[in-house]
This record gives structure tokens, C-alpha cells and sequence, in this order.
């Protein structure tokens, strides 16, 4: 790592096949096993640390130790792996357990190498009913899987915290993510694509916790699409944890920055009529349809939050670091893989044409609209209608006009 640098991270990926091609995540491409999924991290995207969330499944097991062996990968005394290539690796499990009313909970367990790995996949491979797939519903419950996570030298988030069926906010009346920090339980919770840290701080009773931004990419392509530039010594798990401590982080190790969709783009960010097929645009909380009644829509994130928050203003704890919108190069209007292949060859990485490069500088390569097209992006200048009901939101072409 560059002293002063940031670590750019994303710590919620999936995979959809081991090595020798057997099912992982069955929702996953797949196109993405380990190798290839660590490569993109590092040379497409230009991430410093990731974590694969499926590695309890026996085969990612496999792929790990053979990567260990082949000596493109090696663990650190901190916890995690550092490949021949320089990228950060943590192995992680996401689990749904159920969390109070009938509803449940998405957890990703942090661990620091394969024996703990190991530890949790035997404790995991009673209580849940396929242990070769992975987020598979376990008899559990969130704190239960915290000290699981503790007593193997890891630690337990809370992920998508309010996504419509799979985030601990995600119904009403749904235990406060604070009220489960403790000895075992970090304080920290995913934000998910469909909020940003703006709309979670609505929420005082989130003020203790930092704010994950991760992408939950099942596909190569949405690796990034959300990250955190952190402030690390050293690409490890015991790092990782202390900058992730609360919202100004431990030690001097700390979230210098969030960097995600704009909410409105990810898909649940406003309420959505399965009967009338339609996203509301009337204003939050909306927690029946408008147009025919129906008392059960799928409520959105940004309605599920004002309901829970009332008017109350905006208050963001000290040390919240900035939440800095971005669109990916494929939700951009014109530009397709094209376009975006030019593009890496010019910049290097996604995210440096995302945030660095100068307008004029992608001008001289894909033209003058094309780069006009990402500046206004980056300045937030784009038309978006609003994703609900699990349909992305879109960038629209101008004009602009309500949903
Ligand atoms: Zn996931
Ligand atoms: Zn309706």
C-alpha cells in the first residue's frame, strides 16, 4: 500500500462457481469464480481489498487452499490474504437468519482464514439445509452468529439493512441494528444500493454505527458499482475492523469516504404496486398504492425510512465521512461495453474514469457527449427515475420528466 493512499474496498461479493464449475450462489453468473473475481477486482475495477461472501461453501474452500498453494495468495498475520498482485482478501459468509415478527435478516460473517472458516462451515453445516450454496437460511439468530463470528476471531454486520425482504429494517416495527451491538457484534451495518448515508441518518438510532457501502455483485460486471476508500496500515482483517468501528472508526483507521449509486438507481428505493405494475412518485412515505388501495405494496427504502423517522431533521453523527454519489459506465445511456473497453484501455481502471479523469482528457477519447455524459454524472446532473418493487432505477435521456 502507498502511505496516505486510501484502500479502495468492496466487502460484499458473491460467486457463482467454484473453480472445477460447480453452482455456488445460484443467482450469481457464472462467470464469476474466485480467480476471476479477484482479477476484476484488482485490474478493471481498481479495488485494494474485497470480500468474497460465499467462502464457506466446501468448493470456495478448495479454491482458496489452491491458490495458497499455487503461492498467488498468502494470509496475513492480521487475518485475511494478500494475493501476488497486492489485493486484500477476506473470506466471509452471508447467512439469513430470521430477526424478530416473522421477518429475517441478511448477516455477513468477516473471518480471518481457512481453519476459522472451517470452524463456521461445521457449525453452519447443521443448522442450515444445502451447506454447499450459499446465504442459506439458518436456525440462528443475529446474535447467536455474532458470537459465532467473535469466538472465531471475526466479526458480524448486518447486511442490505433495509431491503424490502431480506434487511433487518426492512418491515415496521423491526429490532434497531444498535440494539444488537455488543461484546460480539460490530458496530457497523451495509447500507444496501438503495439507500446512502444521508437517508440512513434520518435514523438517530443509527449514530453509533459506520456505514458499509458494498456492491453485492452477482455479476462481474457490478463488482464496484458501490465501495468505501478506507483508511488502513495494512490490508488485514484486524484493520479493517478498527476502521469500521463506528462511524469515525479506531486508531486513526477509518471510512475517509462512501462511494455508491445514487439511491434512487438501486431497486427498492420507492414503494411499488405489484397489482398496478408502478413505482410511486408522490412524496415518501407512501405504504399503500394511491392508485387502487393495495395495502401490502412492496414498501421502499426511502418510504420504509421516513415512515420509521417521521419529519426529523437530517443530523449525521461526528465522523460520518461524505457519501459520494456515482453511476457505472453500464447504466450510462450510450455508453455500452464498447465504449467502456476504450475507455479501460485510456484510464486504467473503472474508477478512474469514474472520478478522476478530466472531462477533456475523456473527450479525446470517446468525444465530446460521451464525456459530458460522465462529467454530469459525477456532478449529479442526470435525470433518474427511481427503481422499486426489486426494478433498478434508470438514468433517462433529457429531457427530464417525472416517473
Ligand atoms: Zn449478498
Ligand atoms: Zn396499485
Amino acid at each position: 500500500m502507498n502511505p496516505g493512499a486510501p484502500a479502495f474496498a468492496d466487502l460484499h461479493l458473491h460467486l457463482g462457481r467454484t473453480g472445477d464449475g460447480r453452482p455456488v450462489k445460484v443467482t450469481a453468473s457464472g462467470a464469476m469464480d474466485l480467480s476471476r473475481v479477484l482479477e476484476t477486482a484488482r485490474g478493471i475495477k481498481g479495488l485494494d481489498l474485497v470480500a468474497v461472501v460465499d467462502a464457506a461453501a466446501p468448493g470456495v474452500r478448495r479454491d482458496i487452499d489452491f491458490l495458497v498453494d499455487r503461492g498467488e495468495m498468502a494470509p496475513l498475520a492480521g487475518g485475511g490474504y494478500l494475493t501476488s498482485g497486492g489485493l486484500g482478501f477476506i473470506p466471509a459468509v452471508e447467512v439469513e437468519v430470521g430477526a424478530g415478527s416473522g421477518g429475517s435478516a441478511h448477516l455477513i460473517l468477516y473471518l480471518p482464514d481457512r481453519t476459522s472458516l472451517e470452524a463456521v462451515s461445521r457449525w453452519l453445516a447443521v443448522r442450515v439445509a444445502n451447506p454447499h450454496l450459499s446465504t442459506q437460511r439458518v436456525r440462528s439468530d443475529p446474535a447467536e452468529l455474532a458470537a459465532v463470528a467473535a469466538a472465531e476471531g471475526g466479526f458480524a454486520v448486518v447486511a442490505h439493512l433495509f431491503t424490502p425482504y431480506k434487511g433487518l429494517l426492512g418491515r415496521p416495527g423491526a429490532p434497531s441494528p444498535a440494539a444488537l451491538a455488543g461484546d460480539s457484534y460490530l458496530p457497523a451495518v451495509e447500507l444496501g444500493l438503495s439507500a446512502d448515508s444521508e437517508l440512513a441518518d434520518r435514523l438517530p438510532e443509527l449514530a453509533s454505527l459506520s456505514f458499509l457501502s458494498n456492491s453485492d455483485a452477482h455479476s462481474l460486471g457490478t463488482v464496484a458499482r458501490e465501495y468505501m476508500a478506507l483508511e488502513l496500515e495494512e490490508l488485514s482483517l484486524h484493520e479493517l475492523r478498527l476502521a469500521l468501528d463506528g462511524p469515525g472508526g479506531s486508531q486513526g483507521r477509518r471510512i475517509r469516504a462512501n462511494y455508491g449509486l445514487d439511491p434512487r438507481l438501486g431497486k427498492y428505493h420507492r414503494t411499488w404496486c405489484q397489482h398496478c405494475a408502478r413505482t410511486a412518485g408522490e412524496s415518501p412515505p407512501i405504504l399503500e398504492c394511491p392508485l387502487c388501495g393495495n395495502p401490502e405494496p412492496v414498501v421502499g427504502v426511502l418510504d420504509r425510512v421516513m415512515e420509521r423517522s417521521g419529519s426529523a431533521p437530517v443530523r449525521p453523527p461526528a465522523g460520518r465521512p461524505p457519501y459520494v454519489h456515482q453511476v457505472p459506465l453500464a447504466d450510462l445511456p450510450g455508453i455500452g461495453p464498447a465504449t467502456r473497453r476504450v475507455l479501460l484501455e485510456a484510464f486504467g481502471t473503472e474508477m478512474a474514469v469514474l472520478h478522476r479523469a478530466e472531462e477533456a482528457d475523456l473527450a479525446g477519447v470517446v468525444g465530446e457527449d460521451r464525456a459530458n455524459l460522465i462529467a454530469r454524472a459525477r456532478r449529479g446532473e442526470l435525470c433518474i427515475r427511481p427503481g422499486g418493487g426489486g426494478h433498478y432505477g434508470r438514468v433517462v435521456k433529457n429531457p427530464c420528466r417525472p416517473a
